[in-house]
């Protein structure tokens, strides 16, 4: 049995007030709460406030090239933008990527829920709208891997610079140190 948990998104009851990228990037700072910066939040809200449109997403894989799907969809008589629903880190686009570094941003499960110490996850703490709501449940079937932040960053490092290059670039600064 695996267990499975899931951020359930309720777009209507999103009031675009932010809480959920200050809280997620006060969890992913370094050290941990020390600061906030929504643009390293692995969780953005696309804002439209003429239109009363506010939408979470949360960061999943990247991907080295940009796809060309290109729609939008109309749901309770709202028109998202295209890419709206996109959880990608992708080339054509800034979010879901580190503002310094560029590396992609995906949403962990608050480090896998910090390794038992969360009950929930932290945007859907600070969602006090319950826009987000949290559940776990269990199925059949094995857990899957996942990989932590550095590797997930090295790995994009690989694809978008080829592994010649960044062992290239290790070697080198591993002589200097
Ligand atoms: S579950 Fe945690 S890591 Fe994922 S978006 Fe929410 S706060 Fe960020
Ligand atoms: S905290 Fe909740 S209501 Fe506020 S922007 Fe995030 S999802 Fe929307």
């Amino acid at each position: 049995m695996r267990k499975i948990t899931v951020i359930n998104i309720n777009a209507d009851k999103c009031m675009g007030c932010r809480a959920c990228e200050v809280a997620c990037s006060a969890f992913h700072a370094s050290p941990k709460y020390s600061s906030t910066n929504p643009e390293r939040s692995r969780i953005r809200v696309s804002y439209d406030q003429l239109n009363d449109i506010y939408l979470p997403v949360m960061g999943g894989e990247y991907t080295s090239a940009e796809c060309n799907a290109r729609y939008t969809i109309t749901l309770n008589d709202k028109k998202y933008e295209e890419c709206g629903f996109c959880r990608a880190s992708c080339p054509s686009r800034d979010l879901f990527k580190d503002p310094d570094s560029g590396l992609p941003l995906r949403c962990d499960l608050c480090d896998n829920l910090d390794n038992g110490a969360l009950d929930e996850p932290w945007c859907v703490k600070w969602c006090l709208n319950d826009a987000l709501t949290f559940e776990e449940r269990e199925e059949e079937g094995e857990e899957p891997e996942m990989l932590d932040d550095l590797e997930y960053g090295v790995r994009s490092l690989i694809d978008t610079h080829g592994l010649e290059k960044v062992v290239d670039a290790v070697t080198r600064i591993s002589k200097r140190e």
